[in-house]
This record gives C-alpha cells, sequence and structure tokens, in this order.
C-alpha cells in the first residue's frame, strides 16, 4: 500500500526523558508505516535546548506562525534540581510558556473518553474541554502586607497625569492588601481563541466569571465576550448550529456537574487552573488528557497534557520496564496531523487520524492497556503492556480495521 503524501511538514517539537522515548517508538510504529511524513524538526530536549542557550525554542515558535501547526513532546521546565543534573548555563523558561508567548495563544484542554475507564460524575458522556486564560489576574499580582491601621487606595496615573483615586481599605489594624490587572488586548485575544476553537470543533461554548460582585473588572471580561460574539461571531455560530452562553460561575459549577458534557468552559486564570485539574482527574487520569494551544490568528501546536513522566525514565535507565500510558501523546500526533489534513485537503490523512485513534482506543476497549488505566478500568481480565507493547498492540488493532 502506498504511503499518504503531505504537502506542508508539520513543525516537530521532540522533548525530553519517557516521552521522548515514546516520541520515537509512536513514529516508528503508528506514523511513519503509514504517512509519508513530512516535519521540520526542532529538538526542544533539555540538553539542546541549554547547547542553543535555548534559541530552539524561539526558532520551533517562529516555524510553528510560519507553518501553522505544530506537535510537541513533554519538556523539563528546569529546576535547581535540574540545574546539577543537566549540567545547565541558565535555569532556562518553560518552553510551553515561551511559546504560548510567541503564539498568544489560549490553551485548550481536553480529556479522551473511553469505555471502560468511567468518569466519577455519572452523567458526563461526551468530553468538557477546559479553556484557561493564561495572563494576569493572581499570576501577575502585587501584594502587600499590612502591618498597621492606616489607609489603602488604588491609584491609576494616566500618561497625562490626571489621577483616578479610589479607597480600598481603611484599616484598623494589620491585614493584608492585593494589585491585579488585566488588558482588553489579552482579553479579546482569549474571547477570539475561545470563539474560533468552538467553531472548529462544533461544540457550545460557556464563559463564566463573578460578574455580579465584580462589577467593573469581571464585567469587563463579560462584556468584552459579548461585543466580540455579536461583531464576529453571531452568525456564524447560528449556521453552524451552537450557541454561546455566559453564566455566573457559581450557576456554571453547578451546571456542570449535571450536564453531559460536549461542550468548551472558558475560565478567567484562577477558575480555569483549579477547575481544570478538577475536571481532568474527575475524567479519570492525566495520561488520557489532551492539550492544544490556539493562537487568535489560527494556528495549532498539539500535546499532551501531562510532563515527562521523570519516575518512569529513571526506571528505564536502570533497564526496569515501565508501562507509561502513550495515548495523549498519540492524539497529539493525530490531532495535528488532521490540522494538517484540513488545512491542506487531505482527506486521507484525516481519515487515518481517526482510524488511528480509533485503534487506539479499541485496542483499551479490548483490555490490552498499560497499567496506569489498569488500576482504575471497570473492565476485568485485562492486560497489562509495557510502553512499547502497548505502541505495537495499537498498531495490530489498526491493521485489523
Ligand atoms: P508528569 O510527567 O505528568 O508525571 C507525574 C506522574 O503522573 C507520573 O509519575 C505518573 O505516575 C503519572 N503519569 C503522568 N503521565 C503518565 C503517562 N503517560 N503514563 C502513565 N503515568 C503517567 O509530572 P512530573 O513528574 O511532575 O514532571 C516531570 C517533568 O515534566 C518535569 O520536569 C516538568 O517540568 C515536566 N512537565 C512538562 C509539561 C509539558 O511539557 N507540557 C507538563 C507538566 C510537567 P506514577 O509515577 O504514579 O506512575
Ligand atoms: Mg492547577
Amino acid at each position: 500500500m502506498s504511503k499518504i503524501q503531505m504537502i506542508t511538514p508539520l513543525v516537530e517539537m521532540d522533548g525530553d526523558e519517557m516521552t521522548r522515548i515514546l516520541w520515537k517508538m509512536i513514529k516508528e510504529h503508528l506514523i511513519i508505516p503509514y504517512v509519508d511524513l513530512k516535519t521540520e524538526y526542532y529538538d526542544l530536549g533539555l540538553e539542546y535546548r541549554n547547547e542553543t542557550n535555548d534559541q530552539v525554542t524561539v526558532d520551533s515558535a517562529e516555524a510553528t506562525k510560519k507553518y501553522g501547526v505544530a506537535v510537541k513532546c513533554a519538556t523539563i521546565t528546569p529546576n535547581a534540581a535540574r540545574m546539577t543534573e543537566y549540567n545547565l548555563k541558565e535555569m532556562w523558561k518553560s518552553p510551553n510558556g515561551t511559546i504560548r508567548a510567541a503564539l498568544d495563544g489560549t490553551v485548550f484542554r481536553a480529556p479522551i473518553i473511553v469505555k471502560g475507564i468511567e468518569p466519577c460524575v455519572k452523567n458526563w458522556e461526551k468530553p468538557i474541554t477546559l479553556a484557561r486564560h493564561a495572563y494576569g489576574d493572581v499570576y501577575k499580582n502585587t501584594e502587600i502586607k499590612v502591618p498597621s491601621a492606616g489607609k489603602a487606595e488604588l491609584v491609576f496615573t494616566a500618561e497625562d497625569g490626571t489621577k483616578t483615586v479610589e479607597t480600598i481599605h481603611t484599616f484598623n489594624g494589620p491585614g493584608i492588601l492585593q494589585g491585579i490587572h488585566n488588558t482588553d488586548k489579552s482579553i479579546t485575544s482569549f474571547a477570539k481563541a475561545c470563539f474560533n476553537y468552538a467553531l472548529d470543533t462544533k461544540q457550545d461554548l460557556w464563559f463564566s466569571t463573578k460578574d455580579t460582585i465584580s462589577k467593573k473588572y469581571d464585567h469587563n471580561f463579560k462584556d468584552i465576550f459579548q461585543k466580540i460574539y455579536e461583531e464576529e461571531f453571531k452568525e456564524k455560530f447560528e449556521a453552524a448550529g451552537i450557541e454561546y452562553f455566559y453564566t455566573l460561575i457559581d450557576d456554571a459549577v453547578a451546571r456542570v456537574m449535571k450536564a453531559k458534557g460536549g461542550f468548551i468552559w472558558a475560565c478567567k486564570n484562577y477558575d480555569g487552573d483549579v477547575m481544570s485539574d478538577m475536571v481532568s482527574s474527575a475524567f479519570g487520569s492525566l495520561a488520557m488528557m489532551t492539550s492544544v494551544l490556539v493562537s487568535p490568528s489560527g494556528v495549532y501546536e498539539y500535546e499532551a497534557a501531562h510532563g515527562t513522566v521523570q519516575r518512569h525514565y529513571y526506571k528505564h535507565l536502570k533497564g526496569e520496564e515501565t508501562s507509561t500510558n502513550s495515548i495523549a501523546t498519540i492524539f497529539a500526533w493525530t490531532g495535528a496531523l488532521r490540522k494538517r489534513g484540513e488545512l491542506d485537503n487531505i482527506p486521507e490523512l484525516c481519515a487515518f487520524a481517526d482510524k488511528l485513534e480509533r485503534a487506539s482506543l479499541k485496542t483499551i476497549e479490548d483490555g490490552k492497556m498499560t497499567k496506569d488505566l489498569a488500576l482504575i478500568t471497570s473492565l476485568e481480565n485485562v492486560t497489562v503492556l509495557n510502553s512499547e507493547d502497548f505502541i505495537k498492540e495499537i498498531a495490530k488493532t489498526y491493521e485489523t480495521m
């Protein structure tokens, strides 16, 4: 059988540790046999990032802007321990942070649903995708520990010197203070990324804030979303048969617990941080969670939501067998290949991505899985496979379909 041809290369960002090992196996057993794979390769493994003073990360982000679609392996974000382990010249920044900043993107995280791994919330039948605004609020705050009685004020000085002053509180004794901000530009990018992603995936979009209490700050988020919706997206949403729906965060939380799923939930930075961890763990496993960074200009970067699975890698280095789940990394590849197929109008490539996803899930549903899933599955008599045999088993399933 002849291999599927590609037109534009994918930007391939290789990574670290156990996921770097899985990366190679996925390409070898699941992709290269079927696709005449065209990629522009960037090695974001920590050694090469250090060697290039992190220039390779910047270059990979630029290439993503140029070509439009990237697939990324998990990478180490250096900390003090990694400085010694890899003899680093500097504590390089998180590659995801660098890429997110370059693409001005929003991250969408969605669980992969499979029979036998049941969500804790019984009525969740379809994925709930979390869209988290990744700029400002409490993550870029300024705080003061108030030592004694006194008056706290919020002051804004315009470029022409005009001052706006509000009293925050008159303290009778010690306390605490916090200043936070956001920008209309960042909120606008966030809103556009959410509306575009909803259209792209044909799912309803929910957005929630605490605008009843925060009548200016949170209300501004609500107003910007509403304005952009009406000006740019209302007609497109109606044509696609999907809805935009704003509600108070308390109401959203209550509705999410009773919903069937199948929608995108856009959240402010803090809400998204907390709620994405809750939703992902309630769906079962970090190893079954995908992540895609979407820029307002329509550039896509696909990856797994989990890290480099360091503990498994150290076992692997000692020659011990590992059973690391490659599903989220496989789905990063299929997501990127499908998007490339859509953009370049290669239906065979989209069909390949769909079939590889079905083969991956069928393998699990047939009772063949990695240890992390075997521990939580409702299926009986399952076979626990090691990292490589699981990937090879998916290839076998693919051949039978
Ligand atoms: P991690 O790699 O996500 O792994 C944490 C634990 O979760 C593992 O020890 C394992 O549990 C389980 N796990 C995660 N993925 C799994 C998979 N595919 N299959 C089976 N089990 C899986 O997080 P970490 O160990 O805290 O971080 C390791 C490195 O990853 C760090 O250097 C961090 O900077 C980096 N990181 C990168 C990204 C990214 O590139 N997007 C994201 C997060 C973290 P058991 O040990 O119990 O089996
Ligand atoms: Mg969190």
